[in-house]
């Protein structure tokens, strides 16, 4: 899976192997070289995949708690939520996560979280 980020020299976006994002690069642009940020470095840095990985988990865990993201819900999270679907073109990153658990994860289906949100307090409510 390829790693998409901002190259730290140049700030111009680069793609890289996921599993190369820990070995140094070199920045063609300012011939200078630099180690792609991390997750937790570049929040809106993403993958080109559906599935995230451990890593990524853990920082949206760190940054947002381990509890469900919905008002009102107590259940510790089962899974990570894209905020905007990726078949909306949201992206697999930090920034597009939320800690769900699996009943609301479901039910918000492929909608985009606000959307979803405003829907589902009508109905309760
Ligand atoms: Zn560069
Ligand atoms: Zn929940």
């Amino acid at each position: 899976m390829i790693w998409e980020f901002k190259c730290p020299v140049c700030k111009e976006w680069k793609e890289i192997d996921w599993d190369r994002k820990d070995i140094k690069h070199t920045c063609h642009k300012m011939r200078e070289s630099y180690y792609p940020p991390n997750p937790a470095k570049q929040h809106d840095a993403y993958l080109d995949t559906h599935n995230w990985t451990i890593e990524m988990e853990e920082i949206v865990v760190k940054l947002r708690g381990e509890c469900c993201v919905v008002p009102g819900c107590i259940k510790r999270y089962q899974t990570l939520d894209h905020r905007i679907p990726y078949s909306e073109g949201g992206r697999t990153s930090v920034e597009n996560f939320f800690p769900m658990c699996y009943e609301h994860n479901d039910a918000k289906g492929d909608m985009d979280y606000d959307d979803w949100l405003a829907e589902y307090y009508r109905k309760i409510n």
